[in-house]
């Protein structure tokens, strides 16, 4: 099967240095092994993204020298690209689920519902596991929070241990009922990233994720999801994050490491690109390089298996605050 790749963020801000060493991780594994890749916007949680972001996202990619076969602006058979566009089909996966009785209605309060969507960072930082209270609700007391409050609905996990290898971080083992049974949709009516990311996968052909390791624990979820949908899994394999200096990931809050700042700061897409390869085990040198000249040589057994930290020096270099390396 021809391999399939992708790059699916959500643009609810701008791409930062981190995302785009995802991008291009996922990119090159894919261009490396003569695969496709597929950009697809994750905006299925409106409220959190804004419409500047689509546009920057894209252009970001290309100035870096990431391109895509298929994607919201070029189109392609598997279209559209755009989650929101695509409500349709998780309605349709959500009907699939509900025959099979895989699904219940939780009236849970919102508290306990925090970080569905909004935040699809898997089950470590999705908080505590859901304890299945409305699993056993009868009847009757469900007609009566019915009359209260609109249900979630949550995924009913089986009673068994998830296990999978994964590309990057090895063979992983899940306990059963790990998490939680998780929210598919929303009490407000959102689908939640599981649900979508599962069904987008499905329909786009995707047979090989790289992603970052934020997503670790997301995917015995999303296995079960395709399970249930009678499709066959994509390949995983999550890479570490990037982190700055105070062992936390690289995010936002470090506002000079957008690529839309270091690129109107004069910064060289091929300097960026340089500095990440650099630390992700793609070059061995601090120099200048642009993406596609790391195809020929990429192979994602060399990327660090531990969270890559990158020192004070390493983020003023990079953001044109002091010399190149010598
Ligand atoms: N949209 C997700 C994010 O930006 C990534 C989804 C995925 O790669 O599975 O965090």
């Amino acid at each position: 099967m021809t391999y399939r790749g992708r790059f699916a963020p959500t643009p609810s801000g701008e791409m930062h240095v981190g995302n785009a060493r995802t991008a291009l991780l996922a990119w090159l594994d894919a261009r490396s092994r003569g695969g496709q890749f597929i950009l697809r916007i994750e905006d299925i949680d409106k409220p959190r993204c804004k419409p500047q972001y689509y546009d920057l996202l894209m252009e970001d990619l290309r100035w870096l020298g990431i391109d895509w076969d298929e994607g919201p602006d070029i189109g392609g058979p598997f279209g559209p690209y755009v989650q929101s566009l695509r409500l349709g089909d998780y309605e349709r996966a959500l009907k699939r689920l509900e025959e099979q009785h895989l699904l219940y209605p939780c009236y849970c309060s919102r508290a306990e519902l925090m970080a569905v969507a909004s935040a699809p960072h898997g089950l470590g930082s999705e908080g505590p596991a859901y304890p299945g209270t409305c699993r056993k609700l009868t009847e009757e007391e469900r007609r009566e929070r019915e009359s209260r409050k609109s249900p979630s609905l949550r995924f009913r996990l089986p009673d068994r241990a998830a296990a999978f290898e994964d590309g990057a971080a090895g063979p992983q083992r899940f306990e059963p009922g790990a998490g939680g049974d998780f929210v598919v949709r929303r009490a407000d009516g959102i689908v939640s990233y599981q649900l979508a990311v599962v069904v987008d996968d499905a329909a786009m052909g995707i047979t090989d994720v790289v992603r970052g390791a934020d997503l670790l624990d997301s995917t015995p979820r999303q296995l079960l999801l395709f399970e249930a949908l009678g499709v066959e899994a994509p390949r995983y394999a999550h890479v570490p994050l990037l982190c700055g200096p105070d062992g936390k990931r690289l995010a936002k809050r470090h506002g000079a490491l957008s690529i839309r700042a270091l690129r109107e700061r004069g910064v060289r897409a091929e300097t960026i690109i340089g500095a990440i390869a650099s630390v992700s085990g793609l070059h061995d040198r601090v120099e200048p390089i642009a993406a596609h000249e790391l195809i020929g040589r990429f192979r994602l057994e060399d990327v660090p298996g531990e969270p890559v930290i990158v020192d004070e020096q390493w983020i003023s270099r990079l953001a044109g605050e002091a010399p190149p390396a010598p």
